[in-house]
C-alpha cells in the first residue's frame, strides 16, 4: 500500500467513525470536541508514522571495515540529514524504494579517503576547480599543509554552509620557517623576538594546527612545542635541519612528512631504533608521500606524465611544473643523478617497510600543490597504489586512508568508518579494493555529508 493510499484510507476511516459519534453522543458538544481532538492526534500521529525516516539507502552492499579487517555482505545503509541513521541486513522490500535507494549488488561501501599531505588554499578560486575533483575521486577529507590563511578559513566558512561541497578541510594556513623561508610566499619567518606575536596571531585566526618547516632553531622549535602544549593545538610538518629526528619526537611534533631528516639516519640503526621508540612513545604519526620520490624519477626520466586532470590545473601551477620538468629533465643526461635518485627512492621505500611492520601511525598524502604532475584527487589513489606495491595489506592501506585520518584529528566518533550515528561520508565502488587497491579508483557513487555527489567525468 502506497502513502497516499494509506492517508486515504485513514481519513475515511475516521470519517465512518466520527459521524457514527456524532450520531450518539449529538447532545453533548463537549464530548464531541474532545473526541475529535483526540482522533486529530491519532492521525497525526498514524501519518509521522508512515512517512519516511530516511533521505536515501543503498541496499544489498558490502561494507568493509579496515579497522575490523572484515568485508559485511548483504547490508542496507539507511542515510538521513548528512548521518548513517542505521544499518541492517538486507531484505527484498528494501530494493522498492524508488528514486530512493542506490542498488549495492556486488559492490561494496568504504568510509571516505582523506588526503593527509596537499596543498590547495594558495588561490582563491581552487574551491570551484579542486574540491569538485575531489570529491569525484572519493577524497572526502584533506589535512592542508600549508598556505594562505584567509583562504582556508573562507574556504571553510563555506564548508560549514554547506558541508557536501568539498572535502572535510583542516590546515594551518602559513608555513612557520626560520629567516630566509624556502617559500617565502607562503611563510612565516619566526625569530627569538616575533615568535608570540607571530603565533597568537594565527591562533587567534583559528588554525587547526601548526606547520613547521626546515629552516627552525631548535630553540624555536622547543618554543613551538611549549605554544602547542599551553594552547592544546599540536604542530607537524618537516624536521627542522638543526634537530635530530629524535629530538622532534621528543618535542611531540606530532606528524613527519615526507620522510624528511629520517632518511639521514637510515643506516644508523641505533639513531633508527629510537627514533621508532620515541615515536611510538610520543604517539605521533608519519606521512611518508612516497608518490613525490617515484613522480622525481619519471620527471628526470623524461616521462610523459599527462593526465587528462592536467586541463583543470591552475596556469600558475602548470607554469611551475613545465619550469621543473626543464630543469630536472636534465637529470637523463646525467645518469648519476638519476642512479642516485633511484637509490634514495628505494631507501625510501625500505623505511616505509620498516615503519610499517613496527606498527607505526601512517598516513597517507601525495603533496598536490607541492610537488610537481601530483593530480589532485587521482594522486592519492596512486600512493595507495605504491603500499600496496610495498607489500601492505589492502585493510591496512584502506585504514590509513580513511580511519587514521579520523584518529590523527580525534574525530572517531563521527567518521573514519560506516556506522550507525557517524557522518555519511563514503564511497561505493564497483569493483573489491580489498583484493587489489587500484579498485578504488573505480567509483561508482560518491556520498559526502549525506549527500550523492555529481561526479565530473
Ligand atoms: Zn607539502
Amino acid at each position: 500500500m502506497s502513502y497516499m493510499q494509506l492517508k486515504i484510507t485513514i481519513l475515511t476511516l475516521h470519517k465512518k467513525t466520527t459521524y457514527r459519534i456524532v450520531k450518539y453522543l449529538s447532545v453533548n458538544r463537549k464530548l464531541i470536541s474532545r473526541l475529535l481532538y483526540a482522533i486529530l492526534v491519532i492521525v497525526a500521529v498514524s501519518c509521522s508514522e508512515v512517512k519516511q525516516d530516511y533521505d536515501f539507502t543503498i541496499y544489498n552492499i558490502s561494507i568493509i571495515d579496515p579497522v575490523k579487517k572484515e568485508t559485511v555482505p548483504n547490508k542496507t545503509i539507511y542515510i538521513k540529514d548528512g548521518k548513517i541513521a542505521k544499518i541492517e541486513d538486507s531484505n527484498d522490500n528494501h530494493k522498492s524504494n524508488g528514486n530512493s535507494s542506490i542498488d549495492g549488488t556486488n559492490k561494496f561501501a568504504i568510509a571516505g579517503l582523506w588526503n593527509m599531505h596537499t596543498h590547495i588554499c594558495w588561490k582563491g578560486d581552487l574551491n570551484e576547480t579542486i574540491f569538485p575533483v575531489l570529491l569525484s575521486y572519493g577524497i572526502t577529507g584533506v589535512r592542508d599543509m600549508g598556505g594562505d590563511l584567509d583562504i582556508l578559513n573562507r574556504f571553510k566558512k563555506q564548508l560549514l554552509d554547506d558541508p557536501s561541497s568539498g572535502p572535510n578541510l583542516y590546515g594551518p594556513g602559513p608555513l612557520i620557517d626560520g629567516e630566509n623561508p624556502i617559500h617565502p610566499d607562503f611563510s612565516v619567518a619566526l625569530t627569538d623576538q616575533n615568535y608570540k606575536l607571530i603565533l597568537d596571531s594565527l591562533y587567534d585566526r583559528n588554525i587547526d594546527f601548526i606547520k613547521v618547516y626546515s629552516l627552525l632553531s631548535k630553540d624555536l622549535v622547543r618554543q613551538i612545542s611549549q605554544y602547542s602544549k599551553d594552547k592544546n593545538i599540536s604542530f607537524a610538518g618537516h624536521i627542522s635541519e638543526y634537530i635530530t629526528p629524535t629530538e622532534a619526537a621528543e618535542l611531540q611534533q606530532k606528524s613527519f612528512e615526507h620522510l624528511n631528516r629520517i632518511e639521514d639516519i637510515r643506516n644508523d640503526s641505533l639513531a633508527l631504533k629510537t627514533f621508532i621508540a620515541t615515536v611510538k612513545a610520543n604517539n605521533s604519526w608519519l606521512c611518508p608521500t612516497l608518490l613525490i620520490y617515484k613522480r622525481k624519477i619519471e620527471i628526470a626520466q623524461g616521462k610523459d606524465l599527462y593526465h587528462p586532470l592536467y586541463d583543470l590545473i591552475d596556469e600558475y601551477l602548470k607554469n611551475e611544473w613545465s619550469q621543473i620538468k626543464k630543469k630536472r629533465e636534465g637529470a637523463t643526461s646525467n645518469p648519476d643523478k638519476l642512479e642516485k635518485l633511484e637509490s634514495i627512492y628505494k631507501e625510501q621505500k625500505e623505511l616505509v617497510k620498516l615503519f610499517y611492520k613496527n606498527n607505526m601511525q601512517l598516513l597517507l598524502g601525495s603533496d598536490f600543490g607541492g610537488m610537481a604532475f601530483v593530480y589532485p584527487g587521482y594522486s592519492l589513489h596512486e600512493e595507495m597504489a605504491l603500499m600496496q606495491e610495498l607489500g601492505f595489506d589492502t585493510y591496512d592501506i584502506l585504514k590509513m586512508a580513511t580511519y587514521n585520518p579520523a584518529v590523527f584529528f580525534e574525530l572517531t566518533d563521527t567518521h573514519g568508518q560506516i556506522e550507525k550515528g557517524k557522518v555519511a561520508d563514503l564511497v561505493i565502488l564497483n569493483t573489491d579494493p580489498v583484493s587489489d587497491i587500484s579498485n578504488t579508483l573505480d567509483i561508482n557513487t560518491v556520498i559526502k555529508s549525506g549527500k550523492i555527489v555529481k561526479r565530473q567525468k
